[in-house]
């Protein structure tokens, strides 16, 4: 294909509908056409990326293969088109400032005033249309965060309008709104999608499509109305109903067109609809699947839905490749603790440790990792999971008292986890933790390297803090051994306790690439591990 086309997905009404998910699914339904495709976030928020929020302001924080923490709709992203991502697909408002003024300091703009329009609006239009021309994408969609109408969004939506009139056909813009369901009277309420795409054409742009997210049944009644209103056609008017999985939005999606008609409207031959084999086939196994496995996630955000997304993801789709059905049991870890674990844990077939920064929360890590270690329950410590794994050990196997990470006790007699060489000089919190893929060597027979099928892997990371290799001979002479290694500095990547059934730590992230149709490999065999303790 030669020139590359671009596809807008906005919001309005509110937020929360699943752009993301949408996206992702018209993505996934171009690239099974055989096409080249690349999803991209634009988040409103100044901060120069989500990196230094915490999980009550934004979720999960996403990493990508090049070291950029990101938006978790990019982990929706890779989950679906199973492509990565990088630094190009995530812009906040933060880093198209950042990049303005860098520009004004060198003297780039030779003398003029520096304004929203046309040089703030320039340099978004340049990171949209970086990833068509440096990367070569046959299609770009860029999903824009937040809702149209935002004081903060405006810049955005700005230079939408300004990119359809520059592209032409080669450019189509998607409106995403919400049909409420006023129980008392039974009805469906188009009201506030006409509202909406008003605000948006006052902006100056006219939406190709939209796709109302509504948890009824729109009849074609309303779909004509919300047509006849919104000047698009009636066959662009899709909706989005409210589906048990997220994976079942392509297929919905694909029932109704939304790729034919975005194809049509750009021009661009139509053919025959793909099959998504392999993608109906795990939802199949995923649905068909009756015997349950209970993996208890232990961490200190438990009640929020999306701070551990891409952990859920990849717990889901390792079940569905085992063929048992997931039950997912969330612990939090400020309410455990030894006497209680116990009861607690009792009734799972495997644990997760959770990834995370800061003391709150950690002794009850320690507890759980006490329960599995001393009732050989399969678990998995991940990142700062890893870490409590090595400290529970310390303190509990080889009489440590008080050891710990750096991180919680800067005193601390056994400083068994300690802060990373290149960190010591690092003041600035934001984009500066070891970040991105990295190699890791496993040894020959250890539980990783024989669930991945090769002792030479890449992961991706996000910490400061590391295994102090100082201690390396008391562990493994006591029975934990360190079984990972990245191969240039040494640095200890998976720590495992053999004599146990499954017993493994990661100081990576294997949860960031986990897909749908490329599932971890480590994800599996933990799942696995853990149906086979039920047996
Ligand atoms: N807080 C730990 C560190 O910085 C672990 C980080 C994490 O779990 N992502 O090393």
């Amino acid at each position: 294909m030669s020139e590359t086309k671009y596809i807008f997905v906005t919001g309005g009404v509110t937020s929360s509908l699943g752009k993301g998910i949408i996206s992702a699914s018209l993505a996934k339904l171009l690239q099974a056409r055989g096409y080249k495709v690349t999803i991209q976030k634009f988040d409103p928020y100044i901060n120069i990326d989500p990196g230094t929020l915490n999980p009550y302001e934004h979720g999960e924080c996403y990493v990508t293969v090049d070291g950029h923490e990101a938006d978790l709709d990019l982990g929706h992203y890779e989950r679906f088109i199973n492509t990565e991502t990088t630094r190009a697909n995530n812009i906040t408002t933060g880093r198209i400032y950042q990049s303005v003024i860098d520009k004004e300091r060198r003297g780039d703009y030779l003398g003029k005033t520096v304004q929203v329009v046309p040089h703030i609006t320039d340099e978004i239009k340049r990171s949209v249309k970086q990833l068509g021309t440096k990367y070569k994408f046959d299609f770009v969609i860029t999903e824009i965060g937040g809702v149209v109408g935002d004081i903060e969004s405006l810049p955005f939506v700005e230079s939408v309008r300004q990119l359809r009139w520059e592209l032409g056909k080669n450019c189509l813009c998607i409106h995403l709104t919400y049909v409420p369901y006023i129980a008392a009277a039974k009805e469906l309420k188009t009201k506030p999608t006409q509202h909406s795409v008003k605000q948006l054409q006052e902006l100056g742009i006219q939406p190709d499509i939209l796709v109302l997210r509504t948890e009824h049944e729109l009849s074609q009644d309303i779909r004509r109305k919300v047509a006849l209103f919104c000047n698009v056609e009636p066959n662009a008017v899709i909706q989005s109903i409210d589906m048990p999985s997220i994976y079942e939005v392509p297929l919905k999606m694909q029932e109704q067109g939304l790729d034919v008609v975005a194809l049509k409207k750009m021009g661009m031959p139509v053919g025959e609809a793909p099959d998504l084999g392999p993608w109906k086939q795990f939802l199949t196994r995923m649905k068909s699947a009756t015997e349950v496995v209970k993996i208890g996630l232990v961490g200190k955000y438990v009640e929020l839905q999306d701070a551990y997304k891409s952990i859920n993801e990849s717990l889901l789709q390792a079940a569905t490749y085992n063929d048992y059905k997931l039950k997912l049991i969330s612990i939090h870890s400020e309410k455990l603790n030894d006497a209680n674990a116990e009861e607690q844990l009792k009734d799972l077939d495997g644990i997760l440790i959770a990834p995370g920064f800061g003391q709150r929360g950690i002794e009850g890590k320690f507890s759980a990792i006490k329960y599995a270690r001393e009732n050989n329950v399969p678990t998995l410590g991940i990142c700062l999971g890893m870490q409590c794994m090595v400290i529970e050990f310390a303190r509990n196997v080889l009489g440590f008292e008080d050891a710990n990470s750096t991180e919680m006790d800067t005193k601390t007699p056994y400083n068994v986890i300690d802060l990373m060489e290149e960190q010591k000089g690092i003041t600035n919190m934001g984009g500066t933790m070891r970040l991105g893929s990295y190699d890791c060597e496993f040894e020959k027979d250890s539980t990783p390297a024989k669930a991945y099928g090769s002792t030479t892997i890449q992961e991706r990371h996000r910490h400061r803090f590391e295994f102090n290799s100082k201690y390396k001979t008391d562990f493994e002479n006591a029975g934990m051994s360190c079984v990972g290694h990245n191969p240039e500095t040494g640095l200890v990547e998976v720590v495992e306790i053999p004599s146990l059934k499954w017993f493994v730590g990661v100081q990576y992230h294997p949860e960031y690439n986990s897909t749908v149709l490329r599932p971890n490999p480590l994800f599996i065999d933990f799942v696995k591990a853990a149906i086979n303790n039920k047996k």
